[in-house]
C-alpha cells in the first residue's frame, strides 16, 4: 500500500514537474509548417512564433518548412514526432480535406493529434499574371471561355487551399484548366508574376503585397461578403460575379502530436490564447486581410469539433468532384 502511494506521489510529481519545466529556456520548440517558406502558412507561423515567445517565458519557436505532397509530408512528420511539446504543427484547412483527397494518408487526422486551437481565418483572391489582357472579372470570364484547353492554374499541391479553391472554381465554371502543383503558393506566385502560369487562387496573406505592388492582377474574392479593406473593397465576390454559392475561407490551427502530456498542452493553449490577443500579431494579420480567432475557437475541444465538421462538409464536395491521390 505504502509502495503504491509512493509510486502515485512520484508519478504526480513527475507530471507536475513536466508542466513547470515546460518549455525549457534552452530548448527551442520546432513548429512544422507543411508548405514552402515565404507563403501564407509560413507567414502566419512566423508571426505567431514571435507572438508566442513572451507567453512561453522567452522560449524560441523555430519554423521547420516540411513542404510537399500538398502538406501531407509535413503533417505526417508532426504526427510521428516525440509528444513532448517541443514539436508542434501549424497547418490549415488541408488537414480536413486530405482524408477525402487521399486514398492512403500517412496519418490519422482525428487520432494522431492533440488540438490546440484555431488561429485565424483567411479569405482568398483569384489573381492572374500581370500580362493577362483583361481588367475586371467580366473580361476575365470572357477570356477564360475563349481560351478553353489553354489555361494554366497554379496550386500548392493536392490538399492545399489553392487546390481546393481551384477545384471549386473549375467545377463552378464547368471548365478544366491544366493545374501546375508547387510546394507552396510562394513559388507559385513567383511563377505567376513571371507569366509561367495564368491564374492562381491564393490567400490574401500572400496576395496582398503583390496586388498592392501591381505585380499581379486581382479579380474576385472567395468570401460570401466583399472585404472591407481598401485593397479589396472594389473586387466582387465570386458569388456576386455569377458563381452562385461559391465560398471558401481558409483557417489555420495549431496541433501537437497525440500523447503530449495534458499539462504541457495546457501551457501551450494558454500561450496561444495570449499570443492571439497580442496587438502586434493582430495588426499584422488584419493588415493582410486575415481575421484572428478568439474565444471558443481557441478551445481545443471546439477546434477538434470544427475539424470534424470541416471533414464532413468537404468530403462529399471533393468526392463529387472525383479527385483522388494515391
Ligand atoms: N498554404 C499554402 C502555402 O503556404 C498555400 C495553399 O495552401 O494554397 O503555400
Amino acid at each position: 500500500m505504502k509502495k503504491l502511494l509512493a509510486l502515485a506521489i512520484a508519478a504526480a510529481t513527475a507530471f507536475g514537474a513536466q508542466a513547470a519545466d515546460f518549455p525549457a529556456k534552452d530548448r527551442p520548440i520546432t513548429l512544422i509548417v507543411p508548405f514552402a517558406a515565404g507563403g501564407p502558412t509560413d507567414r502566419v507561423a512566423r508571426d505567431l512564433a514571435e507572438a508566442l515567445r513572451k507567453p512561453l517565458g522567452g522560449a524560441s519557436v523555430v519554423i521547420h518548412n516540411a513542404a510537399g505532397a500538398g502538406s501531407t509530408i509535413g503533417i505526417a512528420k508532426a504526427a510521428r514526432a516525440q509528444p513532448d511539446g517541443y514539436t508542434l504543427l501549424l497547418t490549415h484547412i488541408g488537414i480536413a480535406t486530405a482524408p477525402a483527397l487521399y486514398r492512403k494518408l500517412p496519418f490519422n487526422v482525428e487520432k494522431d493529434f492533440e488540438y490546440l486551437g484555431i488561429i485565424n481565418d483567411v479569405p482568398m483572391t483569384l489573381i492572374a499574371k500581370p500580362s493577362l489582357p483583361v481588367n475586371n472579372y467580366k473580361e476575365l470570364s470572357a477570356w477564360i471561355a475563349q481560351n478553353k484547353g489553354k489555361i494554366n492554374l497554379g496550386n500548392a499541391g493536392l490538399g492545399s487551399a489553392s487546390h481546393l479553391c481551384g477545384l471549386l472554381y473549375q467545377s463552378a465554371l464547368k471548365q478544366e484548366f491544366t493545374t501546375v502543383p508547387y510546394k507552396g503558393t510562394a513559388p507559385a506566385i513567383t511563377d505567376l508574376i513571371g507569366g509561367q502560369i495564368d491564374l492562381l487562387c491564393d490567400q490574401t496573406t500572400n496576395t496582398s503585397p503583390q496586388i498592392e505592388g501591381k505585380k499581379v492582377k486581382a479579380f474576385a474574392v472567395t468570401t460570401r461578403q466583399r472585404l472591407a479593406t481598401p485593397l479589396y473593397k472594389d473586387l466582387p465576390t465570386l458569388d456576386e460575379a455569377g458563381l452562385k454559392g461559391f465560398e471558401v475561407t481558409i483557417w489555420h490551427g495549431l496541433y501537437a502530436p497525440k500523447g503530449t502530456p495534458p499539462a504541457v498542452l495546457k501551457t501551450l493553449n494558454d500561450a496561444l490564447k495570449v499570443a492571439l490577443k497580442d496587438p502586434e500579431f493582430i495588426k499584422k494579420e488584419e493588415g493582410l486581410g486575415a481575421v484572428v480567432a478568439h474565444d471558443k475557437r481557441v478551445e481545443p475541444a471546439e477546434h477538434k469539433k470544427f475539424v470534424q465538421s470541416e471533414i464532413a462538409k468537404w468530403g462529399p464536395i471533393i468526392k463529387a468532384a472525383g479527385v483522388y491521390a494515391d
